[in-house]
């Protein structure tokens, strides 16, 4: 099989090295790709939003599946530009990705197929939102209703936190058009986890689950990002809680949006908090997460690509995943001033030395090769410091030995990562 990943972070890296394993792969290409992309996949220099250049890459080359990473053009419809030129995709349809793309077609969603979930009312008006809140007092938790990147929400311990929310997403449209209307909700509290499943339209295979760190400092302290590591399993999310969240959270979702005439496939990424009362969902997502992804595909046994194709041929009801029984663990090394301002072009050294450690994988984000081959940092998020271990203790211990290994002062990483599993 000729396949085209779409992306260029650590969740695409996972993704074609995952995908290179294949003994069904004859030829992998990533656009744009990155460095460490590079060592297993052919990058190609199309951006992700540029639909006519991938479609007609994908013709051109006898593409025979397409494996979009972030959320962007899915939410944008590549599964359908895709589709449209003949070219199948592993991704939902423009109209599916509508559960990232809109929080308040998620919220519909959820009422509509009896999915938990926190009670919620949608605001156009900034005043009315404002009068919501005043009404219902803290703690209240404000999202932007479009894609804002993973940063349109506040939870707000206090009303004057909430207002201030309004102010920044709706009056100084600080995330653009998102923020056009805001979802404003009830808080919820418990352990959040992060469950994946890749779907056809019908059934739905359970990919599992992680935990993702997503403040920036140690302690989860500090601004909110696009997550700074995670580990699974996790020791609060039984087989027996992914059970019933698949029965009473994804089943439901897909059951729904078939009947809606806009079926999901790919992979549908739920965002739970184990409340009290079980399982509720926060939101959900139609691609892997980053870095879940690379810590997921650590513990898969079994070939992806024949997974992927069957998700998009409508027949996974019989299919079978194997996967390990070790721990995983993924730490972010993101470039200094991440997220507000990282800082570009430090050199990065000892990436051979770390990934040679037994069970670690180096997965490349926001890197660049100059023209010498150095590998400098071009993001905020750099690098996924990646290990398997017996035990989550022994992952841990190889990520961090690994990330020591790593010569860039100019970077850092949380050392806590997996510390609410540890602390059990
Ligand atoms: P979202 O973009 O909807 O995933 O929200 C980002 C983060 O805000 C989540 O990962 C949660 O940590 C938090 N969050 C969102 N909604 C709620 C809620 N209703 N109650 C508590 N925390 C929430």
């Amino acid at each position: 099989m000729r396949v085209l990943v779409i992306g260029s972070g650590g969740r695409e890296h996972a993704l074609c090295w995952a995908l290179a394993a294949s003994p069904l792969l004859t030829k992998m290409w990533c656009a744009p790709g990155n460095p460490g992309i590079a060592q297993v996949a052919e990058c190609i220099p199309i951006g992700v939003l540029d639909f006519p250049a991938l479609v007609a890459f994908a013709q051109d080359n006898a593409v025979d599946l397409v494996v979009p990473g972030p959320e962007a053009p899915l939410v944008a419809g590549v599964t359908d530009a895709m589709e449209a030129g003949g070219i199948a995709c592993c991704g939902p349809s423009r109209e599916a990705a509508q559960l990232e793309g809109s929080k308040t077609f998620t919220k519909e969603l959820c009422d509509a197929a009896g999915i938990p979930t926190a009670h919620w009312e949608r605001f156009d008006d900034a005043e009315a939102a404002r009068e919501f809140i005043r009404r219902r007092g803290a703690p209240i938790v404000v999202k932007a209703d479009g894609l804002a990147a993973g940063k349109g929400v506040v939870v707000a311990a206090s009303e004057a936190a909430a207002l201030a929310a309004i102010d920044d997403i709706m009056d100084a449209r600080t995330f653009g058009e998102a923020g056009a209307s805001v979802v404003i909700e009830e808080c919820l509290v418990g352990d959040e986890i992060s469950l994946f499943a890749l779907c056809d339209g019908e059934s739905a295979l359970l990919l599992g689950s992680a935990q993702d760190h997503k403040r920036v400092g140690d302690g989860d302290t500090g601004p909110n990002t696009g997550g700074m590591g995670c580990y699974a399993p996790t020791p609060m999310f039984s087989p027996a809680l992914e059970q019933a969240a698949m029965r009473g959270i994804v089943q439901p979702a897909l059951a729904e949006m078939a009947r809606r005439g806009t079926p999901f496939r790919g992979i549908l990424y739920a965002g739970l908090m184990l409340t009290a009362d079980g399982p509720k969902l926060i939101e959900f997502n139609v691609r892997f997460g980053d870095p879940e992804c690379q810590v997921l595909l650590l513990r898969l046994k079994s070939d992806l690509l024949p997974a992927l194709q069957a998700a998009c041929d409508g027949e996974l009801a019989n299919f079978d995943l194997r996967w390990s029984d070790a721990a995983a663990i993924g730490v972010v090394m993101a470039a200094r001033g991440y997220p507000e301002a990282p800082e570009h072009g430090s050199e990065i050294r000892g990436l051979a030395q770390a990934a040679a450690i037994q069970g670690v994988q180096v997965f490349h984000a926001g890197t660049e090769a100059d023209t010498s081959g150095v590998i400098r940092a071009a993001g905020g998020r750099v690098l996924t410091v990646c290990a398997t271990g017996a035990t989550l203790v022994a992952a841990r211990d190889a990520a961090y030995a690994a990330v020591g290994l790593i010569d860039w002062p100019e970077g850092f990483c949380r050392r806590d990562i997996g510390w609410r599993a540890l602390a059990r």
